[in-house]
């Protein structure tokens, strides 16, 4: 059985102040005991949202990470850092970081081993533009972007990633796939883990991204191959963030 996994994505979005109001408003309620909840934030508030969510079930995560252990590089940081500061999840390869700041299958697979090497959960983000669907090109372009990082793991390491399929036409725009089409998208991304190994295939958590919001979350996550979802806008407002999480228990 998958445990569902509501994970919001605050982008570069937020304040200390939101950190504390998410910090009460978590420990006001009970989540359903079935659903995990997390909130990738940005690094200078994942030491404060650690400590605010510290007596709630909900785990803090970060947005990418450095490839690098250490050393010279002004401006990164690295995996160690973030499980320093509360870390337990980075996502990896978000649309936004492969088409704003040109991280191609390489270098993402390269932030999945670095996240793995220091006990975090990595996140990986695969989706098709418009542009790609319209050719018809949707799975070709997420299988490959999930076998440019699967294929280079080892059995040890595959069950340990977490997949969020976001197509990019559907980030941000208002514009969500049809319960239809991310369910076809989530089932071929099964089968094709199906093809390195079935227990990895029907153990992994398949999140859904896209303007996922408290009245379509419902009827995303009751579809089959939906584990969870991962949530922009909407994880920015604490009501609509809970509604979310309580529509997948
Ligand atoms: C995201 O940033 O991963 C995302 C899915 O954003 P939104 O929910 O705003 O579309």
């Amino acid at each position: 059985m998958r445990m569902p996994l509501i994970a919001g994505n605050w982008k570069m979005n937020g304040s200390l102040s939101l950190v504390e109001e998410f910090g009460r408003a978590f420990a006001g309620v009970s989540l359903p005991v079935n659903v995990e909840v997390a909130l990738m934030v940005p690094f200078p508030y994942l030491g404060a949202a650690a400590q605010a969510l510290g007596e709630t079930a909900v785990m803090v995560g970060a947005q990418t990470l450095s490839d690098r252990p250490a050393g010279a590089f002004t401006g990164e940081v690295s995996g160690a850092m973030l499980r320093e500061c509360g870390a337990r999840l980075v996502l990896v390869g978000h649309s936004e970081r492969r088409a704003l700041f040109g991280e191609d299958d390489a270098a993402v697979l390269a932030r999945v081993q670095a996240a793995l090497h220091e006990g975090l959960t990595p996140v990986l983000c695969v989706g098709e533009t418009l542009e790609e669907r319209e050719a018809g090109r949707t799975e070709a372009v997420v299988l490959g972007q999930l076998e440019a990082v699967v294929e280079a793991l080892d059995a040890t390491q595959r069950p340990r990633l977490i997949v969020a399929y976001e197509p990019v036409w559907a980030i941000g725009t208002g514009r969500t796939a049809t319960p239809e089409q991310a369910q076809a998208v989530h089932a071929a991304l099964r089968a094709r883990l199906a093809r390195h190994d079935e227990a990895l295939a029907a153990g992994m958590r398949l999140l859904y991204g896209g303007s996922m919001k408290a009245d379509n979350a419902a009827e995303l996550l009751a579809q089959p191959d939906i584990d969870g979802g991962l949530v922009g806008g909407a994880s920015l407002k604490v009501d609509d963030f809970l509604a979310i999480c309580q529509s997948a228990g």
